[in-house]
């Protein structure tokens, strides 16, 4: 069957390959993918920046944000053939560490976690698959090809619950919530603040193609300045840009109690000039909080489910705004300015 595989580590080594049917071992559930979603990091494992292939190989399956419909699957699993699965992308490292032995992988503290197309374990981005039910996810056939959303959600559903959970130090009735980026994970996340019923900010720098009215769209408002301003009134920020200045100004203008979670990567090698100490003082005496997320565990891949499935399936579906074929997998890598998230499609619903 047809495969998307890389040589990680070797820019421009991505191409279409013959691969064998998935081995049994790999798991009970047989799953045909639909779509698999391209995201930075499919980006960087493309470009020979990132990624691990499996022990003994030298070439990776990609595609970590998947749906797809099980072709097989034993009785005791929970799935029957039909369904629509999106699969888990981190599995527990072998030791396991004390998170990983309570399925809270996305915890893991040893850093032995592999991970669907991009560390160790092959992806999603081939014709047919399989796993283990407990790293599968059933999505409503209702989300259709949307489901591919499962995986990004999951991300910031993990972000949404832990914001909650340290809220829960105090007394704590949040009202406002700023988002910093307007990617899929930024609009995600405000998607799943409008949920909550706060009241939702978005901050990215354009000011034209879709991201504007996507935010509208939403019952939250859009921005393309002010940041000082807006972080002054936030109770909560979530950070998924990973711009150093934009995260500094965020820390050292954000009211007292404030959470800050930070879920952009930053690209490094940019130094800025920053008063620490100013910082730290506000930070200590306001009692406010910065935590970094990453990643999610099968509770958090439920709730993304969740609350995908309360959705506006048509805004969903201006999300995940363009498809190509896997034989034009190449077109999904580069992004034009009214593209969202492109999902390479593998076969029909
Ligand atoms: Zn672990």
């Amino acid at each position: 069957m047809d495969a998307l595989t890389v040589r990680p580590g070797e820019a421009n080594s991505a191409w279409i390959e013959q691969i064998d049917e998935p081995a049994i071992e790999s798991g009970s559930v047989l799953v045909q993918t639909l779509a698999v979603g391209i995201c930075g990091t499919d980006l960087e494992i493309i470009a020979g920046e990132y990624g691990w292939a499996p022990p003994n190989r030298d070439r990776l399956v990609l595609g970590h944000e998947s749906i797809g419909r099980v072709l097989e699957a034993p009785a005791d699993s929970g799935l029957s053939a039909g369904d629509f699965v999106a699969g888990i992308v981190r599995h527990p490292d072998p030791v396991p560490c004390a998170n990983c032995a309570v399925g809270e992988w996305d915890m893991c503290r040893n850093g032995l976690y592999t991970e669907r197309g991009i560390k160790e374990i092959d992806g999603f981005c081939r014709e047919r698959y399989r796993s283990d039910p407990h790293f599968l996810v059933k999505a409503p056939a209702s989300l259709g090809i949307e489901g591919v959303l499962i995986e990004p959600t999951s991300v910031i559903a993990k972000a949404w619950d832990h914001i909650e959970r340290i809220g829960a130090r105090s007394v704590w009735k949040p009202k406002v919530v700023l988002i910093t980026g307007a990617g899929p994970i930024g609009l995600l996340a405000a998607m799943m603040g409008r949920q909550r019923e706060l009241e939702v900010h978005v901050l990215d720098i354009v000011t034209d193609g879709p991201k504007p009215g996507l935010v509208a769209d939403l019952g939250a408002q859009y921005h393309s300045t002010g940041i000082k301003e807006l972080a002054s009134k936030a109770d909560i920020v979530i950070e998924c840009t990973g711009i150093g200045q934009l995260v500094f100004d965020i820390l050292s203008s954000t009211p007292a109690g404030a959470i800050t979670c930070l879920a952009g990567i930053s690209s490094g090698g940019r130094t800025i000039s920053a008063d620490f100490g100013t910082l730290n003082k506000s930070m200590v005496l306001e009692n406010d909080v910065v935590f970094g997320s990453v990643n999610a565990n099968r509770r958090h891949y439920e709730m993304a489910v969740n609350a995908l499935a309360q959705a506006d399936h048509a805004w969903l579906q201006r999300i995940a705004n363009r498809r190509v074929p896997l034989q034009q997998w190449h077109d999904a890598t580069t992004r034009g300015p009214n593209d969202v998230k492109t999902l390479i499609q593998l076969a029909d619903l």
